[in-house]
C-alpha cells in the first residue's frame, strides 16, 4: 500500500479579505486618545491593551462578524491577521456542536473542537505555502508564519486547553477574554482574514473489516491496531518537497468502540507546525462525520501525544471518561513530557475543575 505519496492536499487556506482599515467607527461617549512617546514610556502596557481593545472594536465592525462568533487576531508589522470562529460557520468541515469555551469542561462538554485561536494559527501556517493557495502576488511577500506568530495572539474568547496547547507548540503567547472597546485610537492597520478548512485524509487507506476482528481478544485488538499504525508510519515518505511530510514520521488511528477505524492520519507538519498526526486525525474525522469523538473511542498513535494534540483530544472527546489513547513510543521532549492526558499534571488541573476527571488515566503504552 504505497499511497502516502499520493495523499491529497489536506488543507485549504481561505483568505477572504484584504482591507485597509481606518478607524471610522465613532463613539461620542469616548474621547479621542493621543498616544505620545511620553505616555508610552509611562504606561506602555496600558496603552498596548487599549490598542488591542481598539483593534478588536475595529475588527468587530469591519469584518462582518456574526453574532456570538469569536475573534482571534495577531498583529505583525502593519497587518492584523484575524480569524472568525462560529459554531454556525459555513465551514462544512467544522464541528457541529456549540461554541462554549469553558476550560472546566464536564465529560459531555459543550466545548467545540476548534476555536478562533486554533483556526488563526492553522490558517497563518497556510499562508504562502504554495502557489495553489495564494490569492494574489502580494501574499508572496508576506512575512513567514513563524515571524507573524512570534507576536502575541489575542482573542475575545476564553482560552481552552486546546488553545493553550496549540500556542505552546506552534506559536508563542496568547491572551484571552479581550473586550472590544472604542478608545478613539486610529490604528491604520491592514486586515487579512485567515481560516482553515479540514479535509478527510482517510481515503488513502483501506480499513480492515470490523467483522474480521470480532474474534480477537482485547489485547490482540490493541496490538493489531497499533501494528497497523506502525505499518502506516513506516510507509511515510521522507523525500523533501513542497509538501513533504516530516523528518519524524508518526501515524495515528481513531477506532470506535465497535472496532471500526474511523480515521487514519500521519503527521504533515514540515511546514504547518500544527499538523501533527493526532491533529490531522481528529480534523480528518470531523471533516467526514462532524461532531465529537464517539464514546468508547480509542486513539492509537506511534508517539505519545504532545500538549497540543492532547488538548485537542481532550476537547474533541464526547465522553473523555471512555476515551483511551495508546501509544507505542514515549516522547520525553518538552512538548510531550507531561501532557494533559497524564494524571495530576498542571495541565490536567487547569483543564478541569472536576476532581474525578483529574485522576483519569487515559493513556497506555503498547509495545
Ligand atoms: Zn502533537
Amino acid at each position: 500500500m504505497n499511497c502516502l505519496t499520493d495523499m491529497p492536499t489536506a488543507r485549504a487556506m481561505v483568505m477572504n479579505t484584504v482591507t485597509t482599515a481606518t478607524n471610522t467607527a465613532t463613539n461620542t461617549e469616548t474621547p479621542a486618545t493621543t498616544i505620545t512617546a511620553d505616555t508610552h514610556t509611562r504606561g506602555f502596557a496600558l496603552i498596548e491593551l487599549r490598542q488591542v481593545e481598539q483593534c478588536l472594536w475595529d475588527l468587530s465592525r469591519f469584518a462582518s462578524v456574526p453574532p456570538g462568533a469569536d475573534l482571534a487576531f495577531v498583529n505583525s508589522a502593519d497587518t492584523v491577521y484575524y480569524s472568525i470562529y462560529s459554531s454556525d460557520s459555513s465551514n462544512s468541515a467544522g464541528p457541529n456542536s456549540n461554541s462554549s469555551h469553558s476550560c472546566g469542561s464536564p465529560p459531555k462538554s459543550t466545548s467545540t473542537t476548534s476555536s478562533a485561536v486554533v483556526q488563526l494559527i492553522q490558517g497563518i501556517y497556510e499562508l504562502n505555502l504554495d502557489g495553489a493557495h495564494q490569492i494574489d502576488r502580494a501574499s508572496a511577500s508576506r512575512p513567514s508564519p513563524l515571524f507573524i506568530l512570534r507576536n502575541r495572539i489575542y482573542t475575545n474568547a476564553q482560552l481552552t486547553e486546546m488553545c493553550h496547547g496549540m500556542v505552546r507548540v506552534a506559536a508563542k503567547r496568547v491572551t484571552g477574554k479581550i473586550r472590544a472597546t472604542h478608545h478613539g485610537i486610529t490604528l491604520g492597520r491592514k486586515y487579512v482574514e485567515v481560516s482553515y478548512r479540514w479535509q478527510d485524509l482517510s481515503n488513502w487507506v483501506s480499513a480492515p473489516l470490523a467483522n474480521s476482528l470480532s474474534t480477537l481478544r482485547s489485547k490482540q485488538l490493541h496490538h493489531y491496531f497499533m501494528q497497523t499504525a506502525l505499518n502506516l508510519r513506516d510507509q511515510i515518505s521522507r523525500h523533501p518537497g513542497p509538501r513533504y511530510l516530516s523528518h519524524r514520521p508518526i501515524a495515528a488511528l481513531l477506532v470506535s468502540a465497535t472496532h471500526q477505524i474511523l480515521a487514519i492520519a500521519t503527521n504533515t507538519h514540515a511546514k504547518n507546525k500544527t499538523l501533527h498526526a493526532e491533529i490531522n486525525l481528529i480534523q480528518s474525522f470531523q471533516s467526514k462525520q462532524g461532531g465529537k469523538l464517539p464514546p468508547g473511542s480509542r486513539i492509537y498513535t506511534t508517539l505519545k501525544p504532545c500538549k497540543m494534540c492532547a488538548g485537542m483530544i481532550w476537547t474533541a472527546a464526547e465522553d473523555i471518561r471512555s476515551l483511551r489513547v495508546y501509544f507505542s513510543e514515549d516522547d520525553p521532549g518538552p512538548s510531550a513530557k507531561f501532557t494533559v492526558l497524564g494524571p495530576g499534571t498542571h495541565e490536567r488541573l487547569r483543564a478541569t475543575s472536576d476532581p474525578a476527571l483529574r485522576l483519569l488515566h487515559l493513556e497506555e503504552r503498547l509495545f
